[in-house]
């Protein structure tokens, strides 16, 4: 059987690396010049480090990750609201660790192509269409290319051009939130293995260590979407100027171009990912909002569900279906779950965010332990065999 993966992103990548894995025949293809992956750090949750085991990935990604070992959230004064969970207590109880690690993006994408053979992914090929051939199916590029194959996987991200020729072309929902997001030099005052979250009223901030003495920094602000300025850094500064350290000392030592933004958006679940020869994997089927740190742990989990599924079942009949099955309720609770967070965490009225951060200080440690161990239960379906 032949397989071909639009996207080389995280769900192409590990895709690939899962179907070679189940001794699928694979071709990439990738609409980027070259292997491209800016924006700034992200997290791995044990659920996507186990998955990463199983397709054969792990040990590389986990050579460059910054295991998590205190978290907490704040409020913009600096003043601690809760220790969400204990890392080392909740390693001993799942038998894995770490339970959260920070990796760079542009890492985490280099490591992952890096256990594909060179040639593996075809860059300069922007899909166009698709068109059915009997049990085959075929696909057009915009630089004139042409490719068959049995079975075509959309993993080409929230704004899919394979989504759209599959499903309604909607467009993806707008949060009511625009994210900053940076990397710069890690100041004395931050430990290695720190993440932070720091409530506001109507903005939060994360703060978290990588690798090699690197701190990796996101800010949301409630905008009207598409609101964009030139000079990200005096606006983030004087936006955040009342906020303690480390905040400021961050924005004024990020380099200028480190600063990256996007609109945080999603999709409505929607449970169509399959017709006729044509699948979506990744953000091309579940995007959700970034508020639980899952949307690509969620990508990489797809591919161990692929693996599991290719090595165990014969028949793309049975096949499509079944990852369906397995995936749907799961990447649907995350996200309405994830756009809850979100949508509470960006409150602006002074007494709700008084009330709502009175509220988090009992519960934040009990969530925290919560979401976690099911994130690394949840996969067990697909991973254990
Ligand atoms: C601010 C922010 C913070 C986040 N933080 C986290 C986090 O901490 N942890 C986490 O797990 N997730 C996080 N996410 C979510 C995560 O980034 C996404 O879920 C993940 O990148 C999805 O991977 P993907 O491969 O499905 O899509 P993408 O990363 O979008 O990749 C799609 C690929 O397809 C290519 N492509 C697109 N169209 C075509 C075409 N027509 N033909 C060929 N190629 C095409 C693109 O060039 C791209 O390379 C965050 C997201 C945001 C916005």
């Amino acid at each position: 059987m032949k397989v071909m993966i639009i996207g080389s992103g995280i769900a192409g990548l590990s895709a690939a690396i899962a179907l070679r894995k189940a001794g699928i025949q694979v071709v990439l293809f990738e609409r980027a010049a070259q292997l491209t992956e800016v924006g700034a750090g992200i997290s791995l949750w044990s659920n996507a480090l186990r998955a990463l085991d199983k397709i054969g990935a792990g040990a590389a990604i986990r050579n460059r990750i910054e295991p998590v070992s205190k978290s907490e959230f704040r409020s913009n004064n600096g003043f601690l609201i809760a220790a969400s969970f204990p890392a080392s207590k909740l390693e001993a109880t799942l038998g894995h660790r770490p339970v959260i690690g920070m990796i760079h993006r542009a890492e985490l994408v280099e490591t992952l192509a890096g256990c594909l053979p060179n040639d593996a992914a075809r860059y300069g090929h922007e899909a166009l269409s698709v068109r059915e051939t009997g049990k085959q199916v075929e696909v057009e590029f915009t630089n004139g290319h042409r490719e068959v194959s049995d079975l075509v996987i959309g993993a080409d991200g929230i704004h899919s051009k394979i989504r759209s020729l599959l499903l309604d072309p909607k467009p993806p929902r707008y949060s009511g939130y625009t994210c900053f997001r940076g990397i710069t030099k890690s100041p004395s005052s931050i430990e290695p293995g720190y993440l932070g979250e720091w409530w506001g009223r109507g903005c939060r901030v994360g703060i978290t260590t990588l690798r090699n003495h690197r701190v990796y920094w996101w800010a949301t602000v409630n905008t009207p979407q598409n609101f964009r300025i030139d000079d990200k850094r005096s606006w983030l500064c004087d936006h955040f100027r009342r906020w303690a350290e480390p905040l400021p000392e961050l924005l004024s030592s990020t380099p200028d171009d480190a600063f990256y933004q996007n609109d945080i958006i999603d999709r409505l679940p929607n449970k169509n990912w399959y017709r006729g020869r044509c699948l979506l994997i990744g953000d091309a089927a579940h995007p959700t909002t970034p508020n639980l740190g899952q949307g690509g742990c969620l990508a990489i989990e797809d591919a161990a569900c692929l693996y599991h599924l290719f090595s165990n079942s014969s028949t793309l009949d049975e096949i499509l279906p079944a990852f369906v099955k397995l995936r749907f309720s799961r990447t649907a609770v995350i996200n309405r779950d994830s756009y809850r967070l979100g949508s509470t965490g960006q409150w602006s009225g002074k007494v709700a965010c008084w009330i709502r951060d009175a509220i988090i200080k009992p519960a934040m440690p009990i969530i925290g332990v919560n979401e976690i161990v099911k994130h690394a239960k949840n996969v067990d379906r697909f991973l254990v065999e």
